[in-house]
């Protein structure tokens, strides 16, 4: 097959893809819109919407159907993202960590993973430290081998779905035959004994749940070694070339509901005897916003769908998440604003919908780092301002 290069790939959605768009958007107008609000408050994980989504098979979409998935591609998997976020960004990001960890990640053992894509369980990834969150490789968590058993202490904090998950993969440095530490990945029960999870109160997406797990002398089988040994980083770069698609879409899905609204709110808003649409200070900045989510679609399907082609995207995904977070950023705070006060009370959507969509800018590589990647790819490494060796 001729490698596609981003100048000759036209986005082409096929008229499944379309079909099931209709779905989920049906899906999530019903059965996740309506209570968005009731969850923000709660601050808790909402365990009958997680039910819900599994039984209409968006936690498994992309999972083979042996696994009770759906064995759809990655562009689906960017469609639910997008129509989940249109009505709530936590349950779009349940989504997408389910699907990508729980997927794309190898070593959960096939009940678990049918499980997760029936919505009766939940898989998290414990990475990030106190020293390690962009700086992945920092990792302090350590897992000595003990005969056929690995020993795993260390701290994890910042991780999503936790309290909740009852599985994690943790990353954790392993020692190698050849003496080196390098990173690997084990699946680990939040149950075991030795583990202990609390919340850490966040801001917005606050039905997703962030939290803190402390491993004191975890004791796991060999068996837990989630890919191979030494093989952590690996895998969490095939999940992170996914996953980065994922977040600017559930960006532009809340984005475009702030901006459909924003237009309906200010053909109806009379100041000074007319519509505030009319003036076109109102109106340019909403045009200009709707280009820019277009433009970031765009941008986040191309690179899904490279992936789907089994071609790497980290370039595509980078670009695709750094613009697409940032601009649906810029136009929910110009939506909040063109709602005047009424924006800014906690009765209207857009103060919700800027707190659960500033967690976007964090989860799996903030934006600085998405340019930082760039600048590698582009400049090269040595202008990156990483440790070559990472
Ligand atoms: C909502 C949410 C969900 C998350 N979910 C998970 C999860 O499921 N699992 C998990 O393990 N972790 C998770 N995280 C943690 C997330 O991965 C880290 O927050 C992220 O990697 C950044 O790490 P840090 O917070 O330690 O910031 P730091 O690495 O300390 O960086 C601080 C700031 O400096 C900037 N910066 C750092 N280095 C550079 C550089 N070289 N050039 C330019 N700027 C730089 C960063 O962009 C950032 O703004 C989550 C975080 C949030 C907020």
């Amino acid at each position: 097959m001729n490698k596609m290069t981003p100048g000759n790939l036209v986005l082409n959605f096929t008229e499944e893809h379309e079909c099931y768009r209709a779905y989920v958007r049906n899906f999530a107008t019903r059965e996740i819109a309506p209570n968005s609000r009731k969850w923000d408050e709660e601050n808790k994980i909402p365990w009958d919407a997680v039910r819900k989504m599994g039984e209409a098979g968006l936690l498994g979409v992309i999972a083979p159907k042996d696994m009770g998935g759906q064995a759809r591609d990655n562009v689906s998997l960017g469609i639910t993202i997008e129509e989940l976020a249109r009505a709530d960004i936590s349950c779009a990001i349940i989504c997408w960590l389910q699907a990508s960890i729980g997927t794309l990640m190898p070593g959960w053992g096939a009940d678990t993973v049918r499980a997760v894509n029936a919505g009766e369980k939940m898989v998290a990834l414990a990475m990030s430290e106190q020293d390690s969150g962009s700086d992945v490789g920092n990792t302090s968590t350590v897992a000595i081998r003990d005969g056929d058993d690995y020993i795993i202490s260390g701290t994890k904090i910042h991780v999503s779905l936790v309290p909740g998950a009852q599985v994690m993969a943790v990353t954790a440095k392993t020692e190698t035959e050849d003496s080196k530490m390098s990173i690997s990945m084990f699946r680990v029960d939040a149950d075991l004994p030795g583990v202990t999870v609390s919340s850490m109160e966040q801001m917005g997406a606050r039905a997703h749940q962030l939290g803190r797990v402390i491993f004191d002398n975890v004791r796991v089988p060999s068996s837990a070694l989630m890919g191979a040994d030494g093989g952590g980083r690996q895998a969490l770069n095939v999940r992170f070339n996914v996953s980065r698609c994922l977040s600017p879409l559930a960006a532009i899905g809340a984005a475009q509901t702030a901006l459909e609204e924003t237009i309906e709110f200010t053909k109806n808003r009379i100041v000074y005897g007319r519509p505030i649409a009319t003036n076109q200070a109102v109106s340019f900045p909403l045009v200009e916003h709707w280009t820019r989510i277009e433009a970031a679609r765009l941008m986040a399907y191309r690179a899904l769908t490279l992936t789907t082609l089994g071609q790497t995207s980290m370039q595509e995904a980078a670009m695709a998440k750094w613009f697409g977070i940032s601009s649906a950023k810029e136009a929910i705070t110009d939506c909040l604003q063109l709602h005047g006060a009424d924006g800014y009370l906690v009765e209207y959507p857009q103060e919700q919908r800027l707190r659960d969509v500033t967690a976007l800018s964090f989860t799996g590589g903030t934006i600085n780092i998405m340019k930082v990647l760039l600048v590698r790819e582009l400049f090269g490494r040595d202008f990156s301002g990483l440790d070559p060796s990472a």
